[in-house]
């Protein structure tokens, strides 16, 4: 079985005005605006000039400072890390469970806190930033129970007179690259993971995100973990990244962007003269939804907007084509611009906004020159208002388009659009056949009542997770374990049971007794 004994964290009831509002101050009183992070490296000596981080929300507001990691600052984590490793790795896996489960819990206790960082570095909603703690807790207690059980010593039959036993145990320095969408849950979870196997972690977070890194960082250092054993290091890719990824002292790497970026790493890692390296890898999607005519307008519709503009479309599960039957595409384009409509896009600190900002001013650019090759080559079915005050952020108003062909959408548009194209009963294995050949493969929405359309789809469809008749997105840790194929990632799942073992070594031992 894939089950552990095990809980996932409490949520708070969305639905409870009074819950809510009492959250939503909390959050407003934790925001500071002197939020600071730097290397945190022992013996590093890294003065480096303070960046200034913003609120995407409202650019004139300065939510901290922080520092980058030079060279030398590197090439001391490096050392460091592999110092360190050892004794972590010697010290019992229910020892580092019970640490990640001690972090897990003072994560919860400071909801709060990283709450006004999600909303404030990484301009989240408040529901957004709700479900980002819940799901950094869940990978923290869920990998600690994993370990518990996958790095115990297991006994192996034999014959008489031998003793087998198999056992996991750390690779060594695995490096965790986390991406700004998640920058508590994947920051969290890829570190989690590598931790509980009883390896030494170097962390590197999006460059849009640092002090959320830092913060958890800080935590996971309170609750236990030694200094040596997680370090942070906050950089550019070419500084940071790049120098640790073509480092032969290195184990693996987790990774979670984009799809060219894994592949560099993966370049990096086996150019280097040292033993192969593992690449975890998780990355994009062209993630279509498919509806028939024997579906629920009314819930496509529901299911759609939240799949293609929760977290402002800023989730590689996100929803990006919808390919709906002729029959009812009419009336679900009419519904869709209509929902669209009462989508409220603004401050994220309130509760009233349903689309944030996108992260920052290249992610803009890449959609405002994606908008207006769509309003030239496509239909615009809807496109959201935008508040007056929202000059001062990154905001992209959200846009439906109907595609005449899939071939329209060159990559991933990351960000509030969802492409629509139709469909004729004869033509469902071509939908299938178009998904395919985009090469991603992380997330499929299907909407039908027809068990055999639903088994024929799904069958077919190189994806990682299927959802059917709900939402895409929100995968939950130990539930809905996530991660794509083909472009999409080399798996193994986050949240699911197989990922632990590959940031491990098997030993077997065999006893003549
Ligand atoms: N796990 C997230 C979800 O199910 C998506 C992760 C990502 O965007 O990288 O929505």
């Amino acid at each position: 079985s894939f089950g552990i004994d095990r809980t996932n964290s409490m949520g708070i009831n969305l639905a409870n005005d009074d819950q809510l509002r009492a959250l939503a101050e909390q959050v407003n009183a934790a925001a500071r605006s002197d939020w600071r992070a730097a290397p945190l490296v022992p013996g590093a000596k890294t003065i480096g000039p303070d960046i200034a981080v913003t609120n995407p929300a409202d650019r004139r507001q300065t939510v901290g400072q922080w520092q980058a990691a030079d060279s030398a600052t590197v090439e001391k984590a490096l050392q460091n890390a592999v110092a360190a490793h050892d004794a972590w790795n010697a010290t019992p896996a229910a020892s580092r469970a019970a640490i990640l489960e001690h972090a897990a819990d003072l994560l919860e206790q400071r909801m709060p806190q990283y709450l006004a960082l999600c909303t404030r570095e990484a301009g989240k909603s408040i529901p957004d930033g709700v479900a980002e703690v819940r799901e950094a807790v869940d990978f923290l207690r869920y990998y600690a129970a994993q370990a518990r059980k996958q790095f115990a010593i297991e006994p192996l039959p034999g014959p008489t007179g031998e003793s087998n036993t198999l056992q996991l145990s750390g690779r060594g320095v695995f490096v965790c690259i986390s991406p700004w969408n998640f920058p508590l849950a994947i920051f969290a979870g890829q570190i989690a993971a590598a931790l509980a196997a009883g390896n030494s972690v170097i962390a590197k977070p999006a460059e849009q995100t640092n002090l959320i890194g830092y913060y958890a960082v800080k935590l996971l250092h309170e609750a236990g973990i030694p200094e040596a054993v997680l370090q942070f290091l906050p950089g550019d890719g070419a500084t940071v990244g790049a120098a640790l990824t073509k480092d032969p002292r290195i184990a693996g790497v987790a990774f979670t962007g984009s799809t060219d970026t894994a592949r560099a790493i993966n370049r990096a890692l086996a150019a280097r003269d040292a033993a192969i390296g593992v690449l975890i890898a998780e990355t994009g999607g062209q993630n279509a939804l498919i509806a028939d005519s024997s579906s629920l307008p009314e819930q496509v519709v529901k299911d759609a907007i939240a799949s293609a503009f929760t977290s402002a479309g800023q989730r590689c599960s996100a929803a990006r084509v919808l390919f709906v039957q002729d029959d009812i595409a009419d009336k679900v384009t009419h519904m869709l611009a209509g929902a669209m409509a009462e989508l409220k896009v603004g401050d994220p600190g309130l509760l009233s906004t349903d689309v944030g900002p996108v992260i920052d001013e290249d992610a803009l650019k890449m959609l405002v020159d994606h908008a207006a090759r769509m309003d030239r080559e496509a239909t615009k079915i809807a496109e959201v208002a935008l508040d007056a005050d929202a000059g001062n952020g990154s905001f992209f108003a959200p846009r439906a388009y109907a595609l005449k062909s899939l071939d329209q959408l060159h990559k991933e548009v990351f960000g509030p659009v969802l492409h629509v194209l139709r469909w004729k009963a004869d033509q469902l294995d071509a939908v299938i056949d178009q998904i395919n050949a985009t090469g991603y493969g992380l997330t499929l929405g299907i909407h039908s009542r027809i068990d055999e359309t639903i088994e024929k789809i799904s069958a077919r469809v190189k994806v990682g997770n299927c959802y059917v008749n709900r939402n895409q997105i929100g995968a939950v840790v130990g539930v809905q374990p996530f991660g794509g194929q083909n472009l999409s990632g080399t798996g193994p799942k986050a949240g699911g049971p197989h990922y632990l073992p590959r940031f491990a070594t098997e030993k077997t031992i065999t006893i003549n007794t």
